[in-house]
């Protein structure tokens, strides 16, 4: 069965063609117009050489599925309306996945379609741990940490199981590309998250600035209005806010006391909040590393382990300069690794799962 796996940003559109668990082709179609998804899709399909009548599924990357949408599940009529609900929740984030949905479609009517959540994998967070300490009126509307990046944890779990031999017990999982963010995952299930309500909390971004004292946030506001601090927040802040720009590579050739700065805020508060993130857990097994900077940056993880060492974590430089996927030392009590983003395989195989549970109740 071909599936198509659909990641809608508001300016980007990615595709990925699987057959089982194996990718067959994708397609990157950027600069779509407003209300453009459509012909976006119908551009990436051509590009892969796929014929729509040929799919027999697609799932989309959903960011926000709220408090109700806890796993990857069909797009019926009820999860669509679940899913608007929460683009009021995430205003930047789920309007462009309900354009993909809507975008397909159009082109294939009666192609079966899913829905995976980037909040989904940390459902299994305690309350003591997504509860924020506000009057009961405004937590029973939905304020309450989510937590996302939860596609690219998931797909941690699944992979360190592999690299690792077994899964540690007690992971710091992180997550460093644009945006940023490092969860606690105890026995394979995540236990508490940087991100909170939205993805503007914890760590130094490209674009946002990770965690505030609200009343920055309401001084923004009252200088800038809320759409202009939503801009600020959102795209102006973070290493761009810093230095210029929101490109670590580029910040690395800049050379300047500015870039240097903004890395070096970027380290300290990815450590700093992994810190936090292991006392949720009791301890810290194993430290992994994913997306464009975890992935890519052996300087970035090298400051961020080395200002975890008190937990006993020892790098393996050589390892880490070369871009190994174990890059701890033989005496480190923690284990560092360094594993492939797999989003979009995690998307197809949690669908696939999703497709079997159907057909066995039917
Ligand atoms: P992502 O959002 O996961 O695609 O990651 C984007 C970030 O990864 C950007 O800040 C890039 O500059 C950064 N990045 C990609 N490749 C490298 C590299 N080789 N060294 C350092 N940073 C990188």
């Amino acid at each position: 069965m071909m599936l198509l796996v659909v990641n809608s940003g508001s300016s980007s559109v990615k595709l990925a063609l699987f057959e089982a668990a194996e990718q067959r082709a994708e397609a990157r179609v950027e600069e779509i117009a407003p209300g453009g998804h459509a012909a976006a899709l119908a551009r990436g399909l051509a590009q892969m050489g796929v014929r729509p009548d040929l799919l027999g599924a697609a799932a989309h990357r959903v960011v926000h599925g709220g408090a109700s949408l806890t796993q990857t599940c069909r797009i019926t009529p009820a999860v669509l309306a679940s899913i608007e609900a929460c683009a009021d929740l995430a205003p930047l984030h789920n309007p462009p996945a309900l354009a993909g949905i809507a975008a397909v479609t159009d082109l294939c009517p009666d192609l079966p379609q899913y829905a995976a959540f980037d909040t989904a994998f940390h459902a299994t967070n305690p309350a003591v741990a997504t509860t924020y300490a506000l009057p009961l009126a405004d937590r029973r509307r939905g304020l309450r940490r989510y937590g996302f990046h939860g596609l690219s944890y998931a797909a941690v779990v699944r992979r360190m199981t592999d690299l690792a031999g077994a899964l540690p017990r007690r992971m710091l999982s992180f997550h460093l590309g644009n945006g940023a963010s490092a969860c606690a995952i105890l026995d394979g299930c995540s236990v508490a998250s940087s991100m909170g309500f939205s993805p503007l909390d914890g760590l130094t971004m490209g674009t946002r600035a990770g965690a505030l004292d609200p009343a920055v946030v309401l001084d923004l506001a009252a200088r800038h209005g809320v759409a202009g601090a939503a801009e600020i927040l959102n795209r102006g802040s973070g290493l761009r806010g810093l230095a210029g720009t929101n490109d670590m590579r580029v910040l690395r050739a800049a050379g300047t006391a500015e870039a240097a700065f903004a890395i070096d805020h970027f380290c300290y508060w990815a450590a700093r909040h992994g810190a936090s993130l292991c006392a949720a857990m009791g301890g810290v097994d194993a430290i992994t590393f994913t997306g464009g900077i975890g992935e890519n940056d052996a300087e970035v993880r090298a400051r961020i382990v080395n200002s975890l060492a008190f937990l006993g974590a020892v790098m393996d430089a050589e390892a880490n300069g070369r871009g190994e996927r174990a890059v701890h030392k033989a005496t480190s009590s923690v284990a560092i690794w360094t594993v492939p983003a797999d989003e979009e395989r995690q998307i197809a195989l949690e669908t696939k799962a999703a497709i079997a549970r159907k057909e066995a109740q039917t």
